[in-house]
């Protein structure tokens, strides 16, 4: 008999109909011979809604507060899930969070898990009962609530997975699992089979957001193997995992874009030390997450720092830099938004060479212009015009023989 965690997003219990689905497909779960953990997260929109519905009546609410009423989201669908499930004939029953035993630091609205003593779940299971626990939602070992950050339940279904030596772990949302790149911008995209962990990381930093990016490091940290899978249909996901050396036969798992990016170069910064270091820290002071960085070689003793950023903190970081760049000397400040950052990955790259140089082929041959590089180990990253970024994105995917099989 096999136990498997099975975790169902927002989407998946959006309204009554789709909570029944749920249940059925549960009910058949555990019919088929197994013990079944069910990890729910709130109905789509609720917890936008609460968090609403907090600043209508306070522009500061407390986090403590916001965490007690963030939490009734999962509640609600915890009950309604054990419902439809007792509706069905099955033996069920719903588990908060801290009933779970979910044990949390103190760091309200994005709560570290501590540990996880999931008694009472081993006792229900015991007793032949699906258990349907809260998502994205813990409690202190001073008895106070607390939520994990937005996405959440991710982390919740991954650490109970650990926590009870489950047999599998899936992940259940509205795609198929983890594609080659966005479909809606590479239509010949396709399903992977399977993804390693670090690729997973990569592909969700660089705007891949099929998964929350802490559950993935808390899987690859406990080695929990888990499946991304629809639960519209009954097609097979994606599974992640821990590397294996047959994966590195491919080069580039996947492409991942990234749009909404803006670059900012400070020009003629002198160049001498700590003027790179005043720029970020004014930069940090402000919580500013700043992606791509790149220096110039210095000439007549000054340089030129770019850096890139979500466009949406462009006027703060412009705010941020105005009384820097007069303290340091730097010439000035050269904003532009409309750019996207396009990224191949694949832990191939480790032992293929010119992965990089077959990448700027062909986006050359799309007459596509690249405004910045990075590299990492697994990971070729550049910046291109926003506008151009579905084109660069196909003709990377063609280059790279992602499409088809
Ligand atoms: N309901 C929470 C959110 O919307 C947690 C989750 O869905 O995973 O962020
Ligand atoms: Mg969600």
């Amino acid at each position: 008999m096999a136990l498997i965690v099975q975790k169902y997003g927002g989407t998946s219990v959006g309204n009554p109909e789709r909570i029944l689905n749920v249940a059925r497909r549960v009910s058949a779960t555990q019919e088929a011979g197994n013990r079944v953990v069910v990890v729910v997260s709130a109905m789509s929109g609720v917890t936008d809604s609460l968090i609403k519905l907090a600043r209508e009546v306070s522009s500061t609410p407390t986090e403590r507060e916001m965490d007690v009423l963030l939490a009734t989201g999962e509640q609600t669908t915890i009950a309604l899930t054990a419902m439809a499930l007792n509706g069905l004939g099955k033996k069920a029953v719903s588990l908060t969070g801290a009933q779970a035993g979910i044990t949390t630091d103190g760091v309200h609205t994005r709560a570290k898990i501590a540990h996880v003593t999931p008694k009472q779940v081993h006792n229900y299971l015991k007793e032949d009962h699906v258990v349907i626990v809260a998502g994205f939602q813990g409690e202190t070992s001073d008895g106070r609530i607390t939520t994990l950050g937005r996405g959440g339940s991710d982390l919740t279904a991954i650490a109970m997975a650990a926590a009870l030596k489950a047999d599998i772990c899936q992940i259940f949302t509205d795609v198929d699992g983890v594609y080659t790149c966005d479909p809606r911008l590479v239509p010949t995209a396709r399903k992977l089979d399977e993804i390693s962990y670090d690729e997973m990381l990569e592909m969700a930093s660089s705007g891949s957001k099929v998964m929350q990016s802490r559950s993935v490091e808390f899987a690859k940290k406990f080695g929990v193997v888990f499946e991304v899978r629809s639960s519209f249909n009954e097609n097979p996901g994606t599974i992640v995992k821990e590397e294996t050396r047959n994966m590195e036969n491919v080069v580039v798992r996947g492409i991942s874009v990234e749009k909404n990016q803006a670059k900012v170069t400070v020009t003629n910064v002198p160049d001498r030390p700590g003027t790179a270091a005043r720029i970020f820290t004014a930069l940090a002071r402000t919580s500013i997450i700043v992606d791509m960085i790149v220096q110039n070689v210095s000439t007549a003793g000054t340089t030129d720092i770019s850096f890139t950023l979500n466009k949406d903190e462009l006027p703060k970081a412009e705010a941020a830099l105005k009384s820097v760049i007069a303290e340091i000397g730097a010439g000035g400040l050269i904003a532009q938004s409309g750019i996207a950052k396009l990224s191949i990955v694949g832990i191939g790259m480790r032992s293929h060479s010119g992965v990089a140089a077959r990448l700027f082929e062909a986006l050359s041959d799309g007459g596509i212009n690249i405004q910045m590089i990075s590299t990492s180990e697994i990971k070729t990253a550049v910046i291109i015009e926003e506008s151009q970024a579905a084109e660069a994105a196909n003709v990377a995917h063609e280059a790279f023989g992602l499409s088809g099989k």
